[in-house]
């Protein structure tokens, strides 16, 4: 199946694609899914509401046809979709699937690392926020200790997965912790990106105040640790890279708010229920799960898929400065719904 390659109104491909395979999650990060509202009685998606994993096969070969190379897998915590490497293996077959990602609170790790790089995962994203066992402890909001996040890694990496690891700032609450999250990874020799607090859903309380800029990590990194500029790699590439000088040890930026990148957004996302959303920031999705559940052929689907892409105008965080002026508030999907 191979089809006219759509490009959107400002003229950027469709090249990645963002499957969430669960709403649900083991942590309840503050800044995603605050336990007081994703309580005991949170109705979560019944198992019947999620995208089955021939759906979520069938849904990546028809964006696969319309250009998407990389696919990462995220949530909610991708690790509470029960049997997730079948998952893996079964987009693993997809011709023209070039990169297969995770994106992972890394609590489930030492468990499923294994199984996920034989069945053709290449790379996880694992977030963690803070090397402080009370902060860390505080931040996801459930306990979990630090030392769980780093066996996860550390099996991550003994089974042959490429790793990255995201750290969200947020002012006047884990910023005490750049500089040891940098020294700890640099001398792992694992990227570490760090990441803009974002105005993400509708629930987390964001203020402009709580955003640590992007520009002023680089000066105290830099200060401690020499850093040089990386050319980046590719188009639609979202961290501006830098090396700690004398090493091959990178360190990346994450400025989602303070250096808009909607320019080269190529990212397609598909929620745990089936809704395709244009933008992070998206109020509303388009229902795939119907089509998929009808009679609508994999060509049908595609001709769907590729009218919206050729639709979508999104650029959200070029146009957040202009809101956050005037204090105009749009409700948005949560975070937890379609996995960052
Ligand atoms: N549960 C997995 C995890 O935490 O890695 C995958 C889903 S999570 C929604 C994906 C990423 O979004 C994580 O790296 C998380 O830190 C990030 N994230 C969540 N809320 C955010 C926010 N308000 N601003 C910036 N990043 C956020
Ligand atoms: Fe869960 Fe990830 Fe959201 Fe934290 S950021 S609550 S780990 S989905
Ligand atoms: Fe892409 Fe929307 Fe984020 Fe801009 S705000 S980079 S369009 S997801």
């Amino acid at each position: 199946m191979e089809h006219q390659k759509p490009k959107d109104q400002l003229n950027r491909p469709l090249r990645d694609l963002r499957l969430s395979v669960t709403d649900k999650c083991n942590f309840r990060c503050q800044y995603c899914m605050p336990a007081e509202i994703f309580g005991p009685d949170y109705p979560f998606l019944p198992q019947n509401q999620l995208l089955s994993f021939e759906e979520l096969t069938r849904l990546s070969k028809v964006f696969v046809s319309l250009g998407v190379e990389k696919i990462r897998i995220t949530g909610g915590e991708p690790l509470m979709r029960r049997e997730l490497p079948n998952l893996i293996h079964m987009i693993n077959q997809i011709p023209g699937v070039k990169d297969i990602a995770m994106t992972t609170n890394g609590s489930l790790l030492t468990k499923y690392a294994h199984g996920l790089a034989q069945a053709g995962l290449n790379r996880v994203t694992i977030s963690l926020d803070s090397l402080d066992e009370d902060r860390f402890a505080d931040m996801n909001g459930r306990g979990y200790a630090v030392q769980t996040v780093l066996d996860g890694i550390e099996a991550a990496e003994q089974a042959g997965l490429g790793i990255k690891i995201n750290m969200v700032v947020q002012k006047g609450k884990n910023d005490q912790d750049i500089l040891p999250m940098a020294k700890y990874f640099k001398d792992k020799g694992h990227t570490l990106r760090f990441i803009e607090y974002m105005d993400v859903g509708n629930t987390n309380g964001w203020k402009l105040d709580h955003v640590y800029p992007s520009r002023d990590i680089v000066q105290i990194i830099d200060q401690q640790y020499p850093l040089e500029a990386v050319e980046p790699h590719y188009y639609g590439e979202v961290a501006n890279r830098y090396r700690y000088k004398g090493t091959n040890t990178e360190i990346g930026f994450i400025s989602s708010v303070t250096e808009a990148f909607c320019s080269t957004c190529t990212r397609a996302r598909v929620s745990a229920e089936g809704k395709m959303y244009t933008c992070l920031f998206a109020s509303s999705g388009y229902d795939l799960r119907s089509r998929l559940r009808s009679q609508d052929s994999d060509q049908m689907i595609a001709t769907y898929i590729r009218d919206i892409w050729g639709q979508r105008h999104d650029q959200y965080s070029v146009d957040r400065v202009k809101q956050t002026r005037t204090n105009k508030k749009t409700k948005k999907v949560e975070m937890s719904h379609i996995g960052g």
